[in-house]
C-alpha cells in the first residue's frame, strides 16, 4: 500500500503575505498528521518565504514548472537549481494548463522531466484526456501517448503521476471514483510494462477534489493521493482534504 500524497497546486494565486497567512493557519490544523505526505506548490515568488516557514515541518514544496536548460538567456524561465535553492523537493511538470496556454508538448515535458531528475528534483507528471477524447473513447490512447512521449528514456525513480482529466479541472465536475480508478489501473499497468520501480510510483487523482469527495476517491485501490487546485487555497479546506484522505486509508 502506498503512503498517500496530498499536493496543493496554487497556480497563479497568493502573494507573499497571503502565503504567510495560509501557512500559519494551516500548520496549526495539521500538526498531528504523520501518516500522509503533504506538498504545496505555491507561485515561484512565494517559495522562499514558504520554505522558511515550513522548516522543521514535514510539508514539502514543489515548483509549478521548470525550464529544460540549466541556465542562460531564457527570460522569464526558472531552472532546477533555482527551485532547489528556493526550498523545493518536487516540481509539477506537464500540467494541462501549461500544455493548453503555453503549448507544452510531450517532447518538451520529456526534456523538463530529464533535467529535473538530473538535478535531484522529484517530478509530478500530469496527464489526462479532454472531454472530447473521453467521449470518443480515446482516454487510454491519450494516456498511453502522453506517458510514452513524456517518459522516453526516463527511469521511474522519483516520479509521481497525476491523472488529471482536463474536463474535471476547475470545473466542479469530478471523475467518479470508478472512472478515476479505471484510469489509474490503466496507468499502473502501463508503468509495470514500462520498467523497474513501477510499484513505487504513486498515482494521484486531480480534478475538482474537495473535502466532500476525497474519501470516496481515496477509497479506490488504485488512487494513491490527490493533486488539488481550487480547494487547496483555503487552509481549512486543504486540511479537511488531508484528513479525509487519512480516514479513507486507515
Ligand atoms: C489542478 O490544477 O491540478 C487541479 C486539479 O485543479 P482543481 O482542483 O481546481 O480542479
Amino acid at each position: 500500500m502506498h503512503r498517500p500524497l496530498i499536493a496543493a497546486n496554487w497556480k497563479m494565486n497568493k502573494t507573499i503575505g497571503e502565503t504567510e497567512d495560509f501557512i500559519h493557519s494551516f500548520l496549526a490544523m495539521i500538526k498531528d498528521v504523520d501518516d500522509v505526505d503533504i506538498l504545496i506548490a505555491p507561485p515561484f515568488t512565494s517559495l522562499s518565504v514558504a520554505s522558511s516557514l515550513l522548516e522543521n515541518t514535514t510539508v514539502r514544496l514543489a515548483g509549478q514548472n521548470v525550464f529544460y536548460e540549466e541556465k542562460g538567456a531564457f527570460t522569464g524561465e526558472i531552472s532546477p537549481s533555482m527551485l532547489l535553492s528556493a526550498g523545493c523537493s518536487h516540481v509539477i511538470i506537464g500540467h494541462s494548463e501549461r500544455r493548453q496556454y503555453f503549448s507544452e508538448t510531450d517532447e518538451i515535458v520529456n526534456k523538463k522531466i530529464k533535467i529535473a531528475r538530473k538535478n535531484g528534483l522529484e517530478v509530478i507528471l500530469c496527464i489526462g484526456e479532454s472531454l472530447q477524447e473521453r467521449e470518443e473513447g480515446k482516454t487510454f490512447d491519450v494516456l498511453s501517448r502522453q506517458l510514452t512521449g513524456s517518459l522516453k528514456d526516463v527511469p521511474l525513480e522519483g516520479l509521481t503521476i497525476a491523472y488529471e482529466p482536463i474536463w474535471a479541472i476547475g470545473t466542479g465536475k469530478t471523475a467518479t471514483p470508478e472512472q478515476a480508478n479505471e484510469a489509474h489501473a490503466y496507468i499502473r499497468q502501463w508503468l509495470r510494462d514500462y520498467g523497474e520501480g513501477s510499484e513505487r510510483v504513486r498515482i494521484l487523482y486531480g480534478g475538482s477534489v474537495t473535502p466532500e469527495n476525497i474519501k470516496s476517491l481515496m477509497a479506490e485501490p488504485e488512487v494513491n493521493g490527490a493533486l488539488v487546485g481550487g480547494a487547496s487555497l483555503k487552509p481549512d479546506s486543504f486540511a479537511r482534504i488531508i484528513n479525509g484522505a487519512r480516514e479513507a486509508t486507515v
